[in-house]
């Protein structure tokens, strides 16, 4: 736990403390002004002057003009620095992370192994802001895990919403023995997430549900980085999308959908999905049909930029995936582009895990890089993404009644992006993680 070392032991000992209930610990004051400089308003999408978020417990309070004080309240100064609404990614893989090593360590490691590594990657993608993100995607049994341990104080990291094991057929992307020797290759079918009737699917959902899933994650084309030579084709009947869609509405879950190829995209968006992620080749007759539909687009470019980046290096990944890396990567920007000109629904989602966690951020600079205003970029983040996840009650702004996730960065992040990769201050659910 190199990482606790650095941190002040005050906000450390608050950290610990007031998750665990103890409200009563001398140093968890029950009411906490925030003096911030600035305050961004995802709502009205302007950035406001001099505020006092006035917090108590785990939520906002008050939220008043200029710094007049709070009575009995503790002060935290961030009157040089711009407030904002804790950050949301909505793709992430915080179990797991690349390395050259990752393919084989699939064979090697156990679950606990990924879980410990887990609380290191929450640690750092808390650190770096993001107070909600949305894990799609690994055994079913560590994020769930790791959710409930966060939820209950003992390890620092982002609030959770997990998909567990994402759904696949036979072959497909995320088919857990794909490109395994056929010894050991076995025939996983709907309990481990691998369907191929719409009867499997609505099993497999059933499933994800008893396994304590938030929502569901399924690959309706080929991927990027498994053992398989197409990167793009359908992988999935209209007919099994919908069975997954109508079943998981049954049980009050969205439904996310990996998709690179425009043909499976499109399947996917027509059975109902909820969401689009990557969307690496999609058409603009699929774009116009997203926004008709109102379905999200979780764009993820930083991925796309990073395997683009390592593909180059030899031995990094599988041979088979290479060329697929190379090809997507230069892509997906270009298609966010096209996609926040056509008026797509955007929520912001990096695909962490696939690069190094905490380093989330980059996203932003990728996305105002491709024509997005700073303002909407962070919008992305905040109340788009608290929409995607059906948690707009809750999370998403710093309005009073909600949640208090509060970040802060120095300056002014409209001016310069870039000022989002270094946070200043975080607090998530009223407990302060980080201060200036
Ligand atoms: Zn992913």
């Amino acid at each position: 736990m190199t990482l606790r070392r650095t941190f002040p032991m005050s906000a450390l000992a608050l950290a610990l403390a007031a998750p665990a209930g103890l409200a009563q610990s001398p140093v968890a004051p029950a009411t906490t002004a925030l003096r911030c400089g600035a305050m961004i308003d995802v709502d009205a999408g302007r950035r406001l002057g001099p505020h006092t978020v006035v917090v108590a417990g785990d939520r906002i309070a008050e939220v008043r003009a200029g710094h007049d004080p709070v009575d009995g309240a503790r002060v935290v100064d961030l009157s040089g620095h711009t407030c904002m609404p804790g950050l949301m990614d909505m793709h992430v893989h915080i179990t797991s992370e690349t390395s050259r090593d990752a393919y084989s360590e699939g064979f090697r490691l156990n679950p606990p192994d990924y879980a410990f590594r887990s609380v290191v990657y929450a640690e750092r993608t808390l650190l770096a802001g993001f107070t909600t993100v949305r894990h799609l995607g690994d055994d079913g049994v560590v994020s769930v895990s790791l959710r409930e341990a966060i939820a209950q104080g003992l390890v620092r990291g982002p609030r959770i919403f997990s998909s567990g094991k994402s759904i696949a057929t036979t072959g497909g992307h995320a088919d857990p023995t794909n490109g395994w020797a056929r010894r050991i290759m076995g025939d996983p079918g709907p309990q481990e997430g691998v369907i191929n009737s719409p009867g499997e699917a609505r099993k497999s959902v059933r499933q994800r549900y008893k396994e304590s899933a938030d929502l569901i994650k399924i690959t309706a084309t080929g991927g990027v980085l498994s053992f398989a030579k197409n990167g793009q084709n359908p992988q999935f009947t209209v007919e099994e999308i919908r069975a997954i869609v109508d079943t998981a509405r049954d049980y009050g879950m969205k439904v996310a959908a990996h998709a690179h190829g425009d043909d499976g995209a499109r399947r996917a968006v027509l059975a109902g999905v909820d969401s689009i992620e990557h969307g690496t080749y999609l058409s603009n007759d699929t774009m116009r049909l997203m926004r008709e539909k109102g379905t999200w687009y979780v764009p993820t470019i930083s991925a796309g930029v990073f395997v683009g980046e390592m593909a180059i290096e030899p031995g990094y990944y599988p041979e088979i995936v290479r060329p697929k890396a190379l090809a997507v990567g230069p892509l997906i920007q270009k298609t966010f582009g096209r996609a926040w000109k056509a008026g797509v629904r955007i929520a912001f989602g990096t695909d962490a895990g696939v690069f190094p966690h905490g380093r989330n951020a980059r996203e932003f600079e990728l996305m105002v890089g491709a024509g997005m205003p700073p303002m909407a970029a962070i919008q992305s983040a905040t109340r788009n993404a608290a929409e995607l996840l059906g948690e707009s009650a809750t999370l998403g702004s710093i309005t009073v009644g909600k949640l208090a996730d509060v970040v802060a960065v120095d300056g002014d992040p409209l001016e310069d992006v870039t000022r989002l990769g270094s946070m200043a201050f975080v607090m998530k659910n009223g407990v302060i993680y980080k201060s200036p």
